[in-house]
């Protein structure tokens, strides 16, 4: 059937009036990011819930509501919707959110596919609101006001930090589980603070991003073996969830590798830094491109404290995104801004750059932009780099989980014949 033009228009509204006992039901992407963001709405006044549900039956309920070439991160987060909504019977008090980027990829479509979907499955009378910095849509009892941001951002600063230092200590823990509950110790005293209103200003963050450094330096660890270090780059959806990507950190660590993801931050400057190139590229709005470099300066601060932390630990600082978005120079121009575009090129080459030349480019089925801007470039970056390990694994439907791990384990076994005795005496 097809939809008329006031069919599109006249979807269920999340009102206001709705806020004190609706309650949203979120998509998982990161878990320790989602918690915090989980923390911040509540403070924020909303009734919030993450879904956790996975298993076939997400992938089953995809394919039923969703045509089969759509891409694969929609088919699996609107298959999780409604694979949640048939175990459940609180329907007439719940509201669904989706994020979508706003941009000229197809993400800015999930939200009329998730809609039509829910009419098929007979949840059409359900609101889903959107969460997006373009003002998609301007009716809705969920606005990302500057208060909310000014909670969601220090949450993706937590969770980034809190990533990053598990994936830096998780493989070397000499005491196993050590890594885990200290990660699970801090998501519990933010998510405290956040519910008595501390833990978002300046002077509080930076105390707790110190803090944090601090406490997971003084984790036991044993470095006394090279251990492959594995980076994944790829679609955000497929890069960070564990339903989109089967278990893919928890796979290489398994396999005794060190993981590094580059955090969410990453890809919000990456959005803010597009509306600058919009302007300076194609010539479009210089009004956003002014407010867009404030909203720059403002996350800069953030960032600075992020790598501030690491000082005086032994860890690594990640890099700041002035110093990523060059790298892309020389393979892919920054004009290139669908999906993750010039970023995922810019992330392969930072992460070769820190030691992470074995690379898993994660590609979900049906996305084009990755395609170009990851597997498109791989050439080009073995050219710089001839010591690049990248292999672009593809997700969808019907890839099995077995093909794709054999070919990582083919990744990894290169990985580890290139740990030479140079490497071990260095340690
Ligand atoms: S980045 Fe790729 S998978 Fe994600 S919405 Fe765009 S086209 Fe689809």
């Amino acid at each position: 059937m097809v939809d008329t033009y006031e069919e599109d228009f006249n979807y269920p509204r999340f009102t206001e009036d709705m806020v004190k006992d609706h309650t949203i039901l979120i998509p998982q992407m990161l878990p320790i990011h989602m918690s915090l963001f989980e923390s911040a709405l509540i403070q924020a006044g909303y009734k919030v819930e993450i879904m956790r549900n996975e298993g076939p039956e997400v992938v089953q309920e995809g394919l039923k509501y969703v045509h089969n070439d759509t891409c694969y991160p929609a088919l699996l987060v609107i298959g999780q919707f409604i694979d949640n909504l048939n175990h459940r019977n609180d329907h007439d008090k719940l509201v669904l959110l989706i994020t979508q980027t706003g941009g000229g990829c197809r993400a800015s479509n999930y939200l009329h596919l998730l809609r039509k979907a829910l009419k098929k499955a007979g949840y059409g009378f359900i609101p889903v609101v959107s969460l997006n910095a373009s003002n998609l849509e301007k009716d809705s009892g969920f606005k990302l006001t500057f208060p909310l941001i000014r909670k969601l951002v220090p949450a993706i600063t937590y969770g980034d930090e809190l990533m990053y230092l598990r994936n830096k200590t998780q493989t070397y823990e000499v005491n196993k589980g050590e890594t885990a509950a200290l990660v699970d110790k801090w998501l519990k005293k933010i998510s405290d603070q956040f519910a008595n209103k501390k833990g978002i200003s300046h002077g509080d963050v930076k105390k707790n991003l110190n803090q944090m450094a601090k406490e997971f330096d003084a984790i036991q660890v044993d470095l006394s073996h090279k251990k492959p270090r594995v980076g994944i780059v790829g679609e955000i959806y497929i890069k960070y969830a564990s339903l989109g990507n089967n278990h893919l950190e928890d796979f290489l660590v398994s396999q005794d590798a060190e993981v590094m993801v580059p955090g969410l931050y990453g890809f919000l400057l990456y959005c803010v830094q597009n509306n600058i190139y919009d302007y300076e590229i194609y010539g479009k709005n210089k009004r956003t491109a002014k407010i867009s470099k404030l909203l720059l300066w403002y996350l800069r601060r953030q960032e600075t404290m992020m790598i501030n932390a690491m000082k005086d630990t032994k860890f690594s600082p990640m890099n700041y995104f002035a110093h990523t978005k060059e790298l892309s120079n020389g393979v892919l121009d920054h004009g290139t801004k669908m999906g993750e575009g010039w970023l995922l090129t810019a992330e392969m080459m930072e992460l070769i750059e820190e030691g992470y030349e074995n690379i898993i480019c994660a590609q979900p089925f049906g996305c084009l932009p990755n395609h170009i801007c990851g597997k498109g470039v791989m050439k080009k970056i073995k050219s710089i780099h001839q010591d690049a390990n990248i292999v672009a694994i593809d997700y969808d439907p019907s890839a099995t989980k077995v093909n794709q791990e054999n070919r990582i384990k083919l990744m990894l076994a290169i990985a580890r014949e290139r740990i030479t005795e140079d490497d071990k005496a260095e340690l």
